[in-house]
């Protein structure tokens, strides 16, 4: 059980997102070979009020609202620097803006990519120290591996960002979430559509399972760091632009 206090339900409502129970799934980021999973979707509406001295949960988000033109890619902020760059690139030669959760040792490796990502217009946020299954971790553990990444993003850009997205899952444990409240993140950022470009299945798959799936606030998870999704990207930004979706940060797509 998800508590939620009005606070968090109203900023939920007027953001039109969806809560999602929180729950061990099993595909994610880096962690895939599953089925695209079927997030338990619940209106926030439909949940009795939460008395205001329960500790603060923060929403998981799985999209936007379905009834703006607008959509959200986010990529795991990791691997190849070049491959960022191209990525960050293309999306602008398209007046796209993007979402990078960063991970904190990539940020320590590759420090110039911080302001990079912000100087293009895009969201930068908090991708967990190591990537590692944190889901999974002791409670200790899976703080130390959100509040490292949110330091060297504060010392990096002056702020932790807006996002977390919790590393090698689609959804944060209960646990999880109420870390990242701690470390402040209103959010955890899940998505409804999952690229698998990971699974480096080829640019042809990751361009139809995106456009085959993409629609009205969706929030598509994506990686750096993978060819195929260099290859992908000017075909399905183009797509996009056909349809009339505008790709816009995160920010913008709940605001
Ligand atoms: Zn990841």
């Amino acid at each position: 059980m998800v508590r939620v206090t009005t606070n968090d339900r109203r900023s939920a409502l007027r953001a039109g997102a969806a809560f999602v129970t929180a729950g061990a799934l099993a595909a994610g980021c880096t962690a895939h070979g599953v089925a695209h999973p079927a997030p338990a979707t619940r209106r926030s509406a439909a949940r009795a009020p939460a008395p205001r001295h329960h500790r603060a949960h923060p929403a998981q988000l799985t999209h936007g609202p379905r009834t703006r033109p607008r959509v959200a890619l986010t990529f795991h902020g990791g691997g190849d620097p070049a491959t960022a760059r191209a990525l960050l690139t293309e999306a602008e030669r398209h007046d796209a803006r993007v979402t990078v959760l960063a991970v904190g040792t990539w940020l320590d490796e590759h420090p110039d990519l911080a302001r990079r990502i912000l100087d293009g217009g895009h969201d930068l946020g908090n991708h967990t120290l190591h990537h590692l299954d944190i889901n999974a971790m002791s409670e200790a553990g899976a703080r130390a591996e959100i509040t490292g990444c949110a330091q060297r993003l504060k010392r990096l850009t002056g702020s932790i960002g807006t996002w977390f997205r919790p590393s090698r899952a689609a959804r944060a444990s209960p646990l999880v979430e109420r870390l990242a409240h701690d470390a402040g993140y209103p959010h955890v950022l899940s998505y409804d559509v999952d690229s698998l470009d990971s699974t480096s299945p080829g640019a042809e798959a990751v361009t139809r399972r995106v456009l085959g799936e993409i629609r009205n606030g969706s929030v598509v998870s994506l990686h750096f760091g993978y060819a195929d999704t260099i290859a992908a990207l000017p075909a399905v930004l183009e797509e996009l632009g056909h349809r009339g979706l505008r790709a816009v940060t995160t920010t913008e797509l709940l605001s």
